[in-house]
């Protein structure tokens, strides 16, 4: 090693959805996160600022690259993607020579004309530093975890919880790996073993009894070994279109290839045992109101779960809003879409006024049709909000003019941009209270619970049209082949797939 050790830290953190939404582009970075060379190093919070803080602690020279992160949608387009790309390997170039290469990905992005942007990217660092030189990658553990990622990185470790919180943590376990590693300490060794389990997030939380809690207490048990170095288990993010999809449990060993692959087909097989408890049980918009009204009280969550900005989606579905609307039941109802026409038309027009707007399904129109609504402006705001939690947290966000309008006794949230759901920051941000609600229509499969967990009366799960199902059995994957669950509930004769 060198006298101080210089460690290149960097990368793009997205994740991308095949079935839908709006390509990315770099004004959604810029209006999110990109930041260069020292921006970066002035980073305190998430994945960045915990790779910076465990540096902190050693002698060691961080070099920044750039470091950009935004709200999932679809694919990057490519000349976003190039640009990116571009400046980060400009930057590692730069750089050279080096002592360790530190990586802050997601692990399912997508650009235009490639299904791996992580893995090409570690196999571009790769080939710049050489064999010996060590890569520690941190992702999602929404990841999609690929040959290519397993055989160019020296280590991959992915966030522990799910709703995630433990961007911070893992940016430290990742620093601290590779400090390990340059000083001699330990020789990452690892492997992958992944089973075609392809499932939303909706039973996926690190929390409770839910199963994917389950498998990663168990995966998170295997650290106690004095010969492993670190264990992850990833579920993956099912809205890509993908060869090789599958989930499963990664370990790296202390230089023993054996017992990282022996282990990580136990997790694999554990995993491909819960594969139904990870499977949840979804109802029409029509059912799941008639078993609210049921309830006593509210908020009853109606979990619209396929128009998950954070998963990608357009965030501009109404089929839960005209269920509610045909339904007839007179509660107070709380609807957010993203249309931002008709904010703009909400504004224009002031509070107060009445009017008849387009609504819904005009950013991705695959999935349902606009239909023209009358109701009364009730008030109007400019959209910004601060994240109390999560990958954001501080960051201050923008849902852009955003106004409530009122159709009967429904509240219909109209925001022009897309945003990341952590908690109920974008509701206070409108200056509505969830307790007032009979019902709430969230759009995401998992925090909802963060934000509604301890006052809601009831929570359903719609199966509804749109880029983020919460099943996806129904999904027309065209690289994703047969047999996958829950496509197909048994598969005979299935071994795991172990990447090392
Ligand atoms: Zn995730």
């Amino acid at each position: 090693m060198s006298n101080t050790p210089r460690i290149a830290l960097g990368g793009i953190l997205t994740e991308c959805n095949h079935l839908g939404g709006l390509p990315i582009d770099i004004s959604l970075y810029e209006s999110t996160e990109l930041f260069r060379d020292d921006e970066v190093l002035q980073q305190t919070m998430s994945v960045v600022g915990g790779m910076l803080e465990a540096l902190r602690q050693q002698d060691v020279e961080p070099i920044p690259l750039i470091f950009a992160s935004a709200c999932a949608a679809g694919p990057i387009t490519r000349e976003c993607y190039e640009q990116l790309r571009g400046e980060w390997y400009e930057r590692l170039e730069l750089a050279m020579p080096l002592d360790g290469v530190l990586l802050p990905l997601h692990g399912s992005a997508l650009a235009e004309g490639c299904d791996d942007p992580e893995g090409e990217m570690i196999r571009m660092a790769r080939e710049l530093v050489g064999p010996d030189v060590p890569i520690v990658v941190t992702l999602d553990l929404h990841a999609y975890i690929t040959a290519e990622m397993v055989k160019h990185a020296d280590a991959l470790l992915g966030w522990e919880t799910y709703p995630h919180h433990d961007q911070f943590q893992t940016g430290q376990r990742g620093a601290r790996l590779l400090f390990d590693t340059i000083a001699g300490k330990c020789k990452p060794t690892m492997s992958m073993g992944k089973v075609p389990v392809v499932t939303s997030a909706i039973n996926g939380s690190t929390n409770d009894d839910d199963p994917f809690a389950d498998l990663m207490r168990y995966t998170k048990s295997l650290e106690e070994r004095d010969e492993v170095l670190s264990t992850s288990l990833f579920l993956i993010h099912p809205y890509m279109d993908c060869e090789e999809m599958g989930s499963g449990g990664l370990v790296i060993t202390d230089n023993d290839i054996e017992l990282a692959k022996s282990l990580v087909g136990d997790i694999a097989e554990r995993y491909w045992d819960r594969r139904h408890d990870l499977e949840p049980e979804t109802m029409s918009p029509a059912a799941a109101i008639a078993k609210g009204m049921e309830v006593d009280g509210g908020p009853v969550i109606l979990v619209e779960c396929a128009d998950c900005c954070g998963g990608g989606a357009a965030g501009d579905s109404i089929h839960t809003l005209s269920a509610l609307i045909e339904s007839g039941v007179d509660a107070e109802s709380l609807v957010p879409v993203i249309d931002p026409e008709a904010a703009a038309a909400c504004h224009e027009a002031g509070v107060g006024a009445e009017l008849s707007l387009p609504i819904g399904h005009k950013r991705d129109p695959r999935w349902g049709e606009t239909r023209t609504l009358t109701g009364t402006v009730e008030s109007l705001h400019d959209g910004n909000f601060v994240y109390t939690g999560g990958q954001w947290e501080g960051h201050q966000e923008h849902m852009g003019p955003t106004a409530v309008f009122r159709i009967g006794s429904i509240k219909l949230m109209i925001m022009s941009r897309a945003t990341y759901d952590w908690h109920d920051e974008q509701v206070r941000a409108v200056d509505l209270d969830p307790q007032d609600f009979k019902f709430i229509v969230a759009k995401n499969p998992m925090n909802y619970r963060h934000a509604y967990g301890k006052i809601a009366k009831g929570i359903f799960v719609l199966d509804t049209p749109g880029p983020t199902p919460a099943t996806l059995k129904h999904v027309d994957f065209k690289k994703l082949k047969r047999p996958y669950f829950p496509a197909d509930m048994e598969i005979e004769g299935l071994e795991p797939t172990i990447l090392c």
